[in-house]
């Protein structure tokens, strides 16, 4: 039995190359061989086109991480920046409400009176923010204490609104009040007749003052209010007008020629409501102005400013 060979690749390669005579040498190489060399060749090209793009991928990457910290760092510098003046700017804010709570405190002792004392304390609550006043302007706070003190002054801001507003309150019923006030002349003129007895010898008590002036003078409102009368009075006030400015207090404006209001209008002071005539009982072109509290006939010259 004939043994069969291995089939082995005898074929060769020839490389041919020139020698500095111009002559031509060749070197054979097995075929297996020079495919082992192509192949490793190969192998070793794809090997470092591999290491190339991964160095390369490397070191972009490292490139942008450096630039994404230098950017995080810029950023972080900027918010320390940011956190020192906001600091600075709190505490300023904590210091310009210290002063607010002073001015509060300050305008509640001047209105000190009665109308006041129901609602004075709330303007004494001291809100919790003044707990925090150790802080200076020139220091800086963490983020804790910024954000306690901002908490203290959100809170304090409602107390003072609130008691501001109760402040507003009272100053316009203060206001009010002195609108309502029969405070001035009702008419140009002369007066003819003062308040009180006439003569020393028990004559005819006068519960006003008569202010002489020419049929048509105007005659306005002492004070805000509303006008409860404006009509004939049988009783001897002729045309009479009459104005309720609350806290018991009502005026009377009789002899009148002419009223321009009517029953249930509310007036302001100054504004003019009827005008000077002669009619009820009287003796001539007058206004009789009469001020009642609480029913009763006072002076009417203790109101006058
Ligand atoms: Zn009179």
């Amino acid at each position: 039995m004939a043994r069969r060979k291995k089939k082995t690749d005898t074929r060769q390669r020839k490389i041919s190359m020139q020698t500095e005579n111009q002559e031509t040498r060749s070197i054979r190489i097995p075929m297996i061989a020079a495919k082992y060399i192509a192949g490793t060749l190969c192998l070793l090209t794809v090997l470092l086109m591999g290491v190339f793009c991964y160095y390369r991928q490397a070191s972009h990457m490292a490139i942008a991480d450096q630039a994404e910290l230098e950017t995080l760092r810029k950023s972080n510098d900027v918010q320390v920046n940011e956190i020192a003046q906001l600091s600075r700017v709190t505490i300023g804010l904590q210091a310009d409400m210290e002063r607010l709570n002073s001015l509060d405190a300050e305008i509640r002792h001047i209105l000190n009176n009665e109308d006041l004392k129901n609602t004075s304390r709330a303007g004494l609550i001291r809100p919790s923010v003044t707990g925090t006043s150790q802080y200076k302007p020139q220091e800086q706070l963490n983020l804790d204490e910024l954000n306690h003190v901002v908490d203290d002054l959100q809170v304090a801001v409602k107390v003072r609104e609130q008691s501001l507003e109760e402040l507003k309150q009272q100053l316009l019923d203060k206001q009010r009040k002195i609108a309502a006030k029969p405070s001035i002349w009702p008419a140009r003129g002369e007066v003819t007749s003062r308040f009180g007895w006439r003569s020393l010898g028990g004559g005819e008590y006068h519960p006003g003052i008569d202010i002489a002036n020419n049929i048509g003078t105007p005659i306005v409102a002492t004070g805000d209010g509303q006008v409860v009368y404006s009509d004939w009075d049988s009783g001897g006030y002729g045309k009479l007008v009459k104005i309720d400015h609350n806290n018991g207090i009502v005026t009377l404006y009789g002899h009148t020629s002419q009223i321009v209001v009517h029953n249930g209008e509310n007036v302001k002071k100054g504004q003019v409501i009827a005008y000077v005539g002669n009619t009820g009982y009287s003796t001539g072109p007058h206004v009789h102005y009469e001020v009642r509290v609480n029913g009763t006939a006072v002076n009417p010259a203790s109101f006058l400013n």
